[in-house]
């Protein structure tokens, strides 16, 4: 295994992680109430980076408050649409003048490649802030032909107002910590909210930066505030009567905790949780392609990716073939920090979610099921996983039931497409599956009886800001990407106009 970082971090890069955190209110930085911190890690050497807050309940009322003050004066959603949208294809602008910066801290906070940090994190993310800054102008109602039969001979004309929702909580896992938050942020603005962000404790970093751009780029303050904290933190937001809306991603048990206290207040919630997403390969699959896609959907970001390939259904005739090419190609791989660009694997975000995944792996162990590749630890500082393929996998293994959320690849082999369609859906996740054939008439009946928000035929994983994206069963309750995530930050309200 190589250890050496050899991306040289940028000057801007060292000046923000030199500063001392704070919160980011009312477009500036500001002490918290809370006296604590947390300890911001680089997972590639187990260092501490940095300190942020760890904000209170005091701190969430106060960026609540001014999000609902700069909601309220229409400092935002006052402004015309037009002028919207190009604010916020300015700020695509800024952040692609600041890409490096960026990605080079999420890779050192987060632990990814750098590769994935500046083509995913921030270049998929500037794609997404010119494909959202659209809609600002596009949010449209209807009009309503009614038959209002009273009084007599009164005409009526309705219509539809799509407007903006309030303030917004967008609550951001660790996973893809800048890109999610951007998910978050820019529909809210493009629909003319203001929005308080938390992100993760473990990767707080770039939601604090995202800010400081936000402002450079002419957002007003007060409409982009972020508080950085912990579970105290998120669930003060996610119980604040003075939310509008909140937009969460993260695990289903903390996503249920969400909606019950959302409901208190009848909060709008919106849900992307957890996945345990399969991927069926038929007869014909192309083994190859087969193999390369099950790589890149299994273990991109190390498998923290909420719709990465975790179950893969092969049919007998190929099984094979398939198991020993995953088998040699994830054995093959080098395992390095994320500042290492030729690195395959790289760490896991921190120590307690890698000592999770190695439990996982141990309870396979224990369960006897047979390895081909990975399972045993890496003894160094930072938080590894070696890449994990495990063959012949029944179906009440934990491992094919819990999300494991880190590299770990479990085969199964199958004759009939009907029971590894069965086996598929008996999960009581549904965010995203991918069928591997060229058999139109089966894909097209498996696209259909799948149970997935996300269907992906010969490829796993790539998303496009067009494209819906969101889970069915307990994947979670909503849509981000494309209209429907403009339109969850709205609320409709009906016209009536006698005349
Ligand atoms: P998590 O549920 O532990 O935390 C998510 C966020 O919620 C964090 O900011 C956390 O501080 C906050 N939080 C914790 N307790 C809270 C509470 N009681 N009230 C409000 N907020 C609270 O998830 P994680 O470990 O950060 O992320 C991994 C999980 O996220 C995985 O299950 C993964 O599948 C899921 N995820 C889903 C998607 C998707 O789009 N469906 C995308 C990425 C990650």
């Amino acid at each position: 295994m190589n250890n050496v970082a050899n991306v040289a971090l940028s000057e801007a890069a060292q000046k923000f992680l030199s500063r001392e955190h704070c919160l980011f209110i009312n477009g500036g930085p500001q002490s918290a109430h809370s006296s604590r911190r947390l300890d911001v890690f680089n997972p590639a050497t187990g260092e501490v980076l940095t300190t942020v807050p760890d904000a209170d309940a005091q701190d969430v009322d106060r960026a609540v408050a001014n999000a609902r003050d700069a909601f309220d004066q229409r400092v935002w959603s006052g402004l015309r649409p037009a002028d919207r949208e190009r604010i916020l294809l300015h700020f695509a602008d800024v952040l692609e003048d600041n890409a490096e910066e960026l990605a080079q801290l999420e890779t050192l906070n987060q632990g990814k490649s750098i590769n994935i940090a500046r083509a995913i994190e921030v270049g998929a993310s500037v794609e997404y802030v010119r494909y959202m800054a659209g809609w600002a102008t596009k949010i449209t109602g209807e009009t309503l032909d009614v038959s209002i039969p009273f009084p007599p001979g009164a005409r009526y004309t309705a219509f539809t107002r799509k407007e903006p929702v309030g303030v917004v909580a967008g609550i951001v896992p660790w996973n893809f910590p800048l890109m999610i938050a951007i998910w978050k942020l820019i529909p809210a603005l493009a629909a003319g909210c203001t929005i308080v962000i938390k992100p993760s404790p473990e990767t707080p970093l770039t939601a604090l930066r995202l800010a400081e751009l936000a402002i450079q780029a002419g957002i007003p303050p007060g409409v982009f505030n972020v508080v950085t904290g912990g579970r105290e933190c998120g669930s003060a937001l996610a119980a604040h009567p003075g939310v509008n809306k909140i937009s969460f991603t993260g695990s289903t048990p903390t996503g249920k905790l969400v909606g019950a206290a959302a409901v208190q207040n009848m909060t709008r919630f919106s849900l992307e949780l957890g996945g345990k997403n399969p991927a069926i390969m038929l007869a014909d699959v192309d083994v190859d392609q087969a193999v390369q896609g099950a790589l890149a959907g299994g273990f991109l970001n190390q498998g923290q990716v909420c719709a990465a390939v975790s179950r893969i259904y092969v049919h007998r005739s190929k099984y094979r073939q398939i198991a020993d090419g995953l088998a040699d190609m994830a054995n093959a791989m080098t395992l390095g920090p994320g500042l290492d660009p030729s690195a395959q694997i790289n760490p896991l975000v921190s120590s307690q979610h890698r000592d999770r995944v190695e439990q996982h792996i141990a309870q396979a162990r224990h369960d006897g099921l047979r390895f081909l590749a990975g399972g045993t630890r890496v003894d160094v500082a930072g938080y590894y996983v070696r890449p994990t393929v495990i063959a012949d996998v029944p179906h009440d293994a934990a491992i094919i039931r819990d999300e494991v959320f880190g590299p770990v690849l479990a085969l199964v082999p199958f004759d009939d497409p009907a029971d590894a369609l069965r086996l598929a859906n008996d999960s009581p996740y549904g965010l995203a599956a991918s069928l591997w054939t060229n058999d139109l008439r089966v894909a097209m009946n498996l696209v259909r009886d799948i149970d997935a928000g996300t269907v992906w035929v010969n490829s796993h994983v790539p998303l496009d800001p067009s494209m819906p994206f969101g889970g069915m069963k307990q994947s979670g309750m909503g849509r981000e990407f494309g209209k429907h995530a403009v339109e969850a930050f709205t609320e409709i309200k009906s016209v009536c106009i006698a005349h």
